[in-house]
């Protein structure tokens, strides 16, 4: 039986499974990315975790069609990996030759965000949706986009770094990018924190913060705020914490009302563990707010039933090559 190898080579954890070309996945394994050892040894324990994989579920290396990489960091598509990531000290980490090399079979190799795309496009509620923007929301924000059945790369295949859309034009927070506005450093998982303790800052909202689920949650620290605890206590509905969640809701908004501005998406669908953790919550502020903000006819704006796996289907259409035959 065919199948394919899927990757996703993620900062922290790297996944690997096989699956058929209808998207059914047949095994999978996931350790700590070892980015500790040296630029090399990323793909080394790609390689050994393709050879574990295979062995564990008795497929035959003979049935392999090919390998699909979703990888993090800034995209090098001549070489094929890795370039200056921000969390790892290497220059560049090779990621396409050293699978090819030792697989003999074709490898695809995109930033995460591409690759998700990917998987919504063939996998996901972008099936026969020509124009699809997919949106992140996790430790940062970035995208995927299809346009006109087309995938967008970009010169380096690093299109759509969409978190750094400006949506505050006082930048009174500071992206990790080092710029200020960003959507990311308001809305990011990593970011909303800085965001709760502006709001409580600046509008004076001490007693209210006292009062508040956030309090506990905290510590009763400022510094303790973490984003998981303003979704919990908007959960709750604790006053403070929904109107935070609120203001967050009108800056997702104006992020996603800006790619269909730009894009011009039928379908506009949202993960990353942000999303995925608290879905009503994101996603109706976005649908209620976005409309203010459009210039464009309206696109459908949708979870993705993909869930947490979005990169790993993506990156399993990218090693059938799905994505180079669309009719
Ligand atoms: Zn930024």
């Amino acid at each position: 039986m065919e199948y394919g190898i899927a990757v996703d080579l993620g900062a922290t954890n790297t996944r690997v499974a096989a699956g058929t070309a209808k998207g059914e996945f047949i095994a999978r394994i996931s350790e700590r990315t070892n980015l500790f050892e040296g630029a090399e040894a990323v793909s080394l324990q790609v390689i050994s975790m393709i050879w574990r994989l295979q062995n564990k579920a008795g497929l035959d290396p003979r049935d392999m069609v090919g390998i699909g990489v979703g990888a993090f960091g800034p995209q090098d598509p001549i070489r094929g990996g890795i370039v200056k990531p921000a969390n790892a000290p290497y220059e560049f980490i090779p990621v396409r030759k050293p699978l090819e090399d030792a697989f003999k079979v074709p490898v695809e190799v995109y930033n995460d965000c591409v690759i998700s795309v990917i998987g919504e496009r063939f996998y996901g509620l972008g099936k026969n949706v020509d124009n699809i923007v997919y949106i992140t929301i996790s430790t940062g924000i970035g995208a995927g986009v299809y346009v006109d059945r087309r995938l967008l790369l970009g010169k380096d295949g690093n299109a759509h770094e969409i978190g750094h859309i400006v949506v505050d034009c006082e930048g009174r927070l500071v992206c990790g990018c080092g710029k200020r506005g960003h959507w990311e450093a308001y809305c990011s998982g990593r970011n909303i924190p800085n965001f709760a303790k502006l709001m409580i800052e600046a509008k004076n909202k001490f007693e209210d913060f006292m009062n508040s689920y956030l309090w506990k949650a905290s510590n009763g620290s400022l510094n303790g705020i973490t984003a998981k605890s303003v979704y919990d206590g908007a959960k709750l509905n604790d006053r403070l914490c929904i109107e935070i969640v609120e203001n967050i809701g009108v800056l997702n908004a104006m992020g996603v009302a800006s790619a269909i501005n730009v894009y011009d998406p039928d379908l506009v669908t949202l993960g990353g563990a942000v999303t995925l953790n608290n879905v009503e919550h994101v996603l109706n502020p976005i649908k209620q707010h976005f409309k203010d903000y459009i210039v464009n006819r309206e696109a459908e704006i949708a979870v993705t039933p993909l869930g947490d796996d979005i990169g790993l289907y993506g990156a399993l259409a990218a090693a059938f090559r799905l994505h180079k035959n669309i009719p």
